[in-house]
Parts: C-alpha cells; structure tokens; sequence
C-alpha cells in the first residue's frame, strides 16, 4: 500500500480529464428522490417529511425506511388522488388541515418539508404557495419549505440535492466583517461529521459548520467568507445556491478512502493556512489504522474487475478509491450524471483509459456488463436480482448511501462492503 505525500498531486496524474465519456439516454433503473428522506430524516432531528403523492410513494417510502417501523416516524405520506382534485382548493384545504393536526399532535417538529411527488395529479398542486402559506400560519414555531422527490428524469440522491437546495435561502446572511469560515455540505452519519470535527481541530479550523444541521434552528450564516467543502458528489444544485449566496467552492475530491480523505482535508487546510506539518500529524494515527484495514481488503479485492452501472452518483468517487488504494480493475464506470467541475480532481485521479459513461441505455449497458465478465457489478436494486441470477455478484449501490463510509476510519468498512459479495460468492462456489 502506498503511503500519502504531502502535498497531494492530484492536479499532475492527468487520469480521465479529458477523457471521451460515452453518453447514453435511454431506459434507466433508478429509485426515485423520495428515498432520500430516509437518511434525511434521521440526519434533520426535529425535521418532518410530508409526501404529498400516492399509494404508490407510500410504499416506496415505508418499504425503504422498513427498519423504522418501531420508532415514531418523522415521515408519512399525504394520499392524493384524482377525487381529491375535483376540485383543487379542496385539495389545499385537506393539505392544511393534515399539516395542523400533525404539527398538534408533534410539538416537536421545527421544520416540515412538503416532499413533491410525480404522480400527475400532485403535479397539479402547487407546493411552494402551499409551503409559503403553512409557514406564515405555523411560524415561529415551525418552517414549511417544499422540494420534489419526483422520480421522473432524476436519480434517488438528487432528493438530497433538492432538499438541502429548498433550505439555502433561508440560511441568514453572514456579517461583513465575518471570520473565514468552513462548511461541508452534504448528508455525514454523526459519527463521521464527530470525527471530522475532532480533525479540524486538531488542524486547527475551529470555524466549521456542517450542512445539513442536526437541528433546524442550527442556521450557519453563508456569504463570501464561507468556503464550502463537498462531503457528497450529488449536490450540484446545493452548491450553485451557496455560491449564489457568495460562498466559495473548494475544489478537492471526495473523502473516501485514505487518498480522497486526505486531498480533501488538505483542501481546506489550504484555504485556512494550515501547515503541512499540522495536517500531517493531524491524519498520520487514522491513516495508519485506515492503512492496516484497507491491507485486509485488499487481499481479496487486488486484481479483481467491477462494472459500475449509473445510479448513487457516488460511483467515480468509488471508482478511484477502489482502484488506487485496492488494486481493483475498473471495467465502466457509469453515472447519471457528469459534474466535471465538482469531478475535476477524482477525473484527475483515474486511471487513463477508464471506461466512462454518462446516463443509461440500460439493455446497451446490460450487454457491455455481460460481455466484460466482471467480478463484481454495483448496481441499483432492479438490477441486482436479475444479474445474481445469471451468476454475477453485485453490490446495491443504495447500501453506499446509507452506510457511513466517508473518511479515515470508515475507508476498512467501505472497501468491505465489496470483499464481503465477493467472499459469500466464493463460499457459495466452493
Ligand atoms: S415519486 Fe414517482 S417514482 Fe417516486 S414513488 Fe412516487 S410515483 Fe413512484
């Protein structure tokens, strides 16, 4: 395993920068935004979700947050169908009178997201009058913003995207004569943002806020003074209102992996004038326990071929982290949607000549994976059954969402949930 010099050169390897990307529309196999409300919701604690869709999203939403059944839910879905919109205002009416008595019965909500759905007939409500009457009704109390989780022409991470987007503009402005300021932006399990916090400390950054909050009244204020680091590669809309707002991009890959930690790390450590000496004695005892876990995995994962099919927009940050910190051999990789900016430095780090694909033909890429013979294939849920039943082994990419696999100490646990489809396919071959 290699170790991390200081400073990273990422802007030399070249990699995929200007590489050709194939570009394909067609069918595609993607969860809809709604799924985003179940790590939302557990990271906003005195938020609510409020679906405003059909039957249809009600069983997406409770077959997705399934483990939730035996906690109060801070999510539920408003049934909206044709009969409601005989006549439309009766349909704001019940959507009021719905948001009162749960507001009533949940003293504890400061925040309530109307979540759109795509279903024709929610389509005809407009949500963001709705949200700005709710709000003027129920505040102080409580916030009513509105986003859209509808599944059609987007991918299951932008309803992260939209959400966090719907709360930009109500973050305060920052003072003019404000402190330099960082904030990451972007879903972290509590246990990784923690450790994030304990390193910027160490490093010295003692201004760092984290958005989304855990609480909705946390409201970091944005302006010039913020620089914004991206923990998630599916924000681009997110990260055009911040910088409407004044704040300022800093361009890092993500932080997967000791490689994608550290550049990240060392992104902001740049911005704030840390010395190299600082950030390497911040990250030296974390990268040596990443290192040992990831020399583990390694022993399963060297050599071994993927095939990702588009779907977390997670996949060329995973890409990298697989193959130059574990050996593996990338076949495609695919993804919904190519940010170059935001991508710059993973494109940078590639290896020349990776297969990229952008959007999805899904029957022309089940042909390409078929043909490559991968050892393994990341894919979205309606894939996996079909393609483990034609004998390959594959990896849903929405458990890379759900699982804390940012930074230092989670880089063993994420190379794992690769070694462990492949090491339950040997068993099951021997
Ligand atoms: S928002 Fe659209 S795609 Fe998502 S569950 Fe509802 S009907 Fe299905």
């Amino acid at each position: 395993m290699s170790t991390v010099a200081f400073p990273i050169p990422v802007k030399a390897a070249g990699g995929c920068s200007d590489a050709p990307v194939l570009r394909e529309r067609g069918q595609h196999e993607v969860f809809c935004g709604l799924t985003g409300i179940i790590w939302l919701h557990r990271k906003i604690q005195d938020a609510f979700f409020l679906v405003v869709g059909s039957r249809t999203c009600a069983h997406l939403i409770q077959s997705a947050a399934g483990v939730m059944i035996f906690a109060e839910p801070r999510f539920a879905t408003a049934i909206i169908d044709e009969r409601d919109l005989a006549g439309l205002a009766d349909a704001n009416t019940e959507l009021d009178r719905v948001v009162g008595q749960l507001l009533a019965r949940r003293p504890e909500i400061k925040l309530l997201f109307l979540v759109g759905s795509c279903p024709s007939e929610v389509i005809k409500l407009d949500l963001s009058r709705a949200a700005s009457r709710l709000s003027a009704q129920h505040s102080p109390a409580v916030r009513v913003l509105n986003y859209s989780g509808s599944g059609i022409e987007t991918t299951f991470t932008q309803g992260e995207d939209a959400c966090l987007a719907s709360m930009v503009p109500e973050l305060p402005a920052q003072a003019a004569d404000a402190e330099q300021e960082l904030m990451v932006v972007g879903t972290l399990a509590d246990v990784v943002e923690d450790q994030f916090i304990r390193l910027f400390t160490q490093m010295g950054i003692e201004r760092v806020r984290f958005f989304p909050p855990r609480r909705a009244a946390d409201q970091a204020p944005v302006g010039p003074n913020t620089r914004l680091l991206l923990a998630q590669p599916f924000l681009a809309d997110t990260a055009r209102a911040l910088q409407a707002r004044g704040a300022q991009l800093l361009s890092a890959p993500f932080p997967l992996g000791i490689e994608g930690t550290t550049a990240w790390l060392q992104a902001a450590a740049t911005a704030f004038g840390v010395p190299a000496q600082r950030l390497e004695s911040a990250v030296s005892a974390p990268t040596a326990r990443a290192t040992a876990a990831l020399a583990r995995a390694k022993l399963h994962l060297d050599g071994k071929s993927i095939f990702f099919f588009p779907d977390s927009q997670l996949e060329i940050p995973l890409a990298r982290f697989l193959s130059r910190e574990l050996g593996m051999r990338l076949l495609e990789v695919g993804t919904p949607y190519l940010h170059r900016q935001h991508m710059a430095q993973e494109l940078a780090l590639l290896p020349e000549g990776t297969f990229l694909s952008e959007g999805q033909h899904v029957e022309n890429q089940l042909d390409r994976c078929r043909a490559a013979h991968p050892d393994i294939v990341v894919c979205g849920l309606g894939l996996a059954n079909p393609l483990e039943s034609e004998g390959m082994t594959t990896k849903w990419a929405i458990e890379l969402v759900f699982t804390p696999i940012q930074g230092f100490d989670q880089a063993g646990d994420l190379a794992e949930l690769f070694t462990r489809p492949l090491v339950r396919r040997m068993r099951l071959a021997a």
